[in-house]
């Protein structure tokens, strides 16, 4: 076999990229063969405070632009973003695996959140009350926070740091990314593409790294707020550190996102949808539908449609044409999750579908679909957030049973109602405790003028993703109360201020 050459993965600071220089760097693969394709350098506690120089230079000159030019820059960058998409894509599935469609896919929704943010004329607009004493007028205005990071996950190089990135810089911040070790370079195509849109040097700074480079932006006293997403024990960590350093953090978290198919659902649109939403991206999404609550007699057809669906997919490498499925991000998840399709078995769970029996290429990780039916919530297959292509069937009687388990989770992301009842779909919207529900749509991913977020272990902080709590994360409010010389309301009262 003829070796793949290796690209060095450099941070990008100051408009520019810059070679780590702390000697620490971790591989890069491409899971589709299993090679090594890039040595991604992993920033010291001492290139972060270096870097953070310039983005805390950059914020101050940024913040006063005015936000027409804010807005120019976040229309040229969605063009860029719009024309080169193929291109970025490519890189996505080159680092990640997952298919061209399907990256494509990410960046369509994170171009969502940067046109929503070339929205921010409108959505800085504060309110003003004249008059609201004699002579006195009191209006609200929205002030960027300085320099902001955001800490990312693997599973959506591109997506996730847009839905950030848009809205600080939008709001007048400079913003730090710390992308996944494991897909960097998505980040610095990223970071060009600003800077060809007229982005000013320094606003948008990417750091590579792994803890070390994470606990330096936590610490640092000239990072104002940290958004965060990524899997539950981290994001309660980010979130602890974080606020305890003085800062405004949100982390998102892992999930279990349950589909819960009523007795009258369409099983065929239901399966379609179950089965995308499951096996789509190898189940790295954190909106993945990893168990489906069968309710009543529905059980048997679901699992038989379900079943009848998954030979017809194709799993392999994901810039292949006709793929449906790439492989899994490294070799160790891939045998991690393989391992829990051997627990779910051992534990009683029936296989109708095993992965690890399906055809797929030898080089890379690759793991079939697999499909657990009979699985019950003692299990560590229904418990833990596996992440990927396993699909577990939870039979319950009712529809109270089936919604007592999903409120029982730990994890509150996403959920979804298959059902042709609206009025049992308008209870369930009412009664499920998770944060982002969907009514016969089983990935439901907000648009980009809502905001993104889950419940219980899915979410710490108080404020959702993007959207209008995106804006609100990245500003503070402020309050002025004026009033101008004017001897018909001038006296001296020492009582305290009313408003008269
Ligand atoms: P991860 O938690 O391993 O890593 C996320 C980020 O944290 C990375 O940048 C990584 O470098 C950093 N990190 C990892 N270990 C760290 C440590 N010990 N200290 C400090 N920083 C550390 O997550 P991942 O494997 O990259 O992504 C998958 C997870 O993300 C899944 O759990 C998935 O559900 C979750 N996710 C959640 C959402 C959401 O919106 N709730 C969206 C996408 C992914």
């Amino acid at each position: 076999m003829t070796s793949t050459p290796v690209t060095a993965i450099d941070h990008w600071i100051s408009g520019t990229r810059v070679p780590g220089t702390s000697g620490r760097t971790a591989p890069v693969h491409d899971p589709a063969t299993g090679q090594q394709t890039g040595e991604v350098a992993l920033a010291s506690a001492g290139e972060i405070d270096e870097a953070l120089k310039t983005a805390v230079a950059a914020a101050r000159e940024w913040r006063a632009s005015s936000l027409s030019k804010r807005a120019a820059v976040l229309f040229a960058f969605r063009e860029l973003l719009h024309t080169r998409t193929d291109e970025l894509a490519a890189i996505v599935t080159a680092e990640h695996g997952k298919v061209l469609s399907d990256a494509v896919g990410e960046i369509a929704r994170g171009l969502e959140n940067v046109e929503f943010a070339t929205g921010v004329p409108q959505l800085l607009k504060g309110g003003f009350s004249e008059q609201a004493a004699s002579g006195v007028d009191v209006y609200s205005i929205r002030q960027p926070l300085g320099v902001v990071a955001g800490i990312t996950p693997f599973n959506f190089p591109v997506m996730v740091p847009l839905w950030m990135c848009a809205n600080a810089i939008a709001c007048g911040n400079s913003f730090v990314l710390k992308p996944s070790e494991k897909d960097p370079s998505a980040s610095l195509f990223l970071a060009e593409l600003w800077k060809e849109a007229g982005l000013p040097d320094g606003v948008f700074t990417v750091l590579h790294g792994d803890k070390e480079a994470v606990d330096a932006l936590l610490d640092h006293d000239d990072i104002a707020a940290v958004s965060f997403v990524g899997s539950t024990p981290i994001a309660k960590y980010i979130y602890e550190r974080g606020t305890a350093a003085g800062k405004r953090v949100q982390a998102l978290g892992g999930a279990k996102n349950h589909a819960l198919v009523l007795p009258d659902a369409d099983i065929e649109m239901a399966a379609d949808a179950i089965v995308s939403a499951a096996y789509g991206a190898a189940g790295e999404r954190c909106m993945a539908l990893s168990v489906a609550v069968a309710v009543g007699e529905v059980g048997d057809d679901l699992v038989a449609a379900i079943s009848t669906r998954l030979p017809k997919l194709t799993v392999g490498p994901g810039a292949a044409e006709g793929t449906d499925m790439g492989p899994l991000i490294t070799r160790e998840h891939r045998d991690k999750v393989a391992g829990y399709v051997a627990a779910g078995a051992e534990a009683g769970a029936t296989v109708v579908v095993d992965g690890r029996d399906q055809q797929v290429p030898e080089e890379g990780f690759f793991l079939g679909m697999t499909l657990l039916d009979d699985v019950t919530p003692d299990m560590a297959v229904y418990r833990d957030e596996i992440f990927g292509p396993v699909l577990s069937v939870v039979r319950v009687a009712t529809y109270d049973e089936g919604l007592a388990l999903i409120n029982r989770n730990q994890y509150a992301n996403g959920t979804a109602i298959f059902t042709r009842d609206g009025g049992a779909a308008r209870r369930f919207q009412n009664e499920v405790e998770v944060g982002m529900v969907g009514i016969n749509v089983p990935i439901p991913v907000p648009v980009a003028y809502y905001s993104f977020g889950g419940w219980k272990d899915s979410l710490f902080g108080d404020t959702h993703m993007y959207g209008p709590e995106g804006i609100n994360f990245f500003t503070r409010g402020k309050v002025v109360t004026q009033r101008w010389p004017d001897p018909a309301t001038s006296t001296v009262d020492l009582g305290f201020p009313r408003t008269r």
